[in-house]
């Protein structure tokens, strides 16, 4: 279905209250469904203007709105819920888990105090090495440089050869370049990043990057507050590289390395791991074993939509990934029904 004709039949579901009656009877029945949410960013435009728009998923006034939706209609639960379900226990009537990929700073700034607020709880999946080593996340990189370029058109060559116009625009290179950079088997990133550097003419350093990681990441004091506030940490690999692209020794210490990050840096077992720009590992041999040998129970996908509680496979486990553009009622019909998400 095209995007506009969902933002229609939503707006048409709310208004003839079949949203409010189905959530309604869902909170009577036993549930058969998981509604598990996916955001990156809570932010205001501008604060996104010089990396990824695309990361952002609601200003702090939506988030707020979308908290206190969620806190009337569903049952907020914590991975301990979930690990006790998995383990033979039950969930309550429309359970729904609020989940952060990536350790962006807005989600302390604005997200934790509306969680507060709202006395809701959510898991942050953190990229360890970007916060150790105050990195600009790869794909906020690739943004600032097309942004800050000085060049209207240029080109590169590795990993393979790309001409790249930005008169109209960066958002689409933008996304030539994530999807390469996301589909290049064993891609050196730092030779990737810097030849697309030079040939944008794009100014650069390691204390620009220091500064700008500084502006939009987590330190590991406030991850720490976030979970002295009562909100779950858990793993989102180190260095946020695309899984199945990855050879076996990396994908070793991608895994278990930022699972030993986040134990030293906090203090506590770490289960659960959302899969970096998160493709389902379902019919992937290779990489359940490599997940669940280095320790996580659980794993969670990206853009899968709403997860079927008789179809749940704890290494796979679906979510919606909450998009800035929606509108009130096309976030309730997409936490409804399936195939608004
Ligand atoms: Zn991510």
């Amino acid at each position: 279905m095209i995007p506009g004709k969902r933002a229609l039949l939503a707006r048409l579901l709310d208004t003839t209250g079949l949203t409010s009656l189905t959530l309604a009877i869902r909170r009577r029945l036993p549930p058969a469904r998981l509604v598990v949410l996916n955001y990156h960013r809570v932010a205001c435009p501008w604060e996104c203007r010089d990396f990824d728009d695309d990361v952002r998923d609601a200003s702090p006034e939506t988030f707020d709105r979308q908290i206190g939706l969620l806190r009337r209609e569903f049952t907020l639960i914590r991975l301990a819920d979930l690990f006790e379900y998995l383990h033979g226990g039950s969930l309550p009537p429309n359970p729904a888990l609020i989940t952060f990929d990536d350790g962006y700073k807005d989600n302390y700034e604005h997200a934790l105090p509306i969680l507060q607020r709202h006395e809701a709880h959510a898991v942050f999946f953190i990229a360890t090495d970007f916060i150790e080593r105050r990195r600009l996340f790869w794909w906020d990189r690739i943004s600032y440089t097309l942004k800050h370029a000085t060049r209207r058109q240029f080109s590169i060559n590795y990993p393979s050869s790309l001409a790249i116009d930005i008169s109209d625009g960066v958002r689409e290179p933008a996304r030539q370049l994530h999807r390469m950079a996301g589909h290049a088997f064993a891609l050196d990133f730092d030779r990737f990043l810097s030849e697309l550097t030079t040939a944008a003419g794009t100014q650069w350093s390691d204390d620009l990057e220091h500064e700008l990681a500084d502006r939009v990441l987590m330190t590991w004091d406030q991850i720490r507050e976030l979970r002295k506030s009562g909100m779950e940490i858990a793993s989102h690999t180190r260095r946020h590289r695309v899984l199945t692209t990855i050879p076996d020794d990396e994908l070793a210490e991608e895994l278990a390395g930022s699972k030993a990050d986040l134990e030293v840096a906090l203090g506590f077992p770490v289960r659960a791991l959302s899969y970096p720009v998160g493709a389902p590992v379902n019919h992937l041999p290779r990489l359940r074993a490599a997940v669940g040998g280095a320790g996580y129970e659980v794993g969670f996908s990206y853009l899968t939509g709403i997860q079927s509680l008789q179809r749940l496979d704890p290494l796979s486990i679906s979510r919606l990934s909450i998009d800035s553009t929606w509108s009130a009622s096309r976030f309730r019909g997409a936490l409804s029904f399936s195939w608004l998400g």
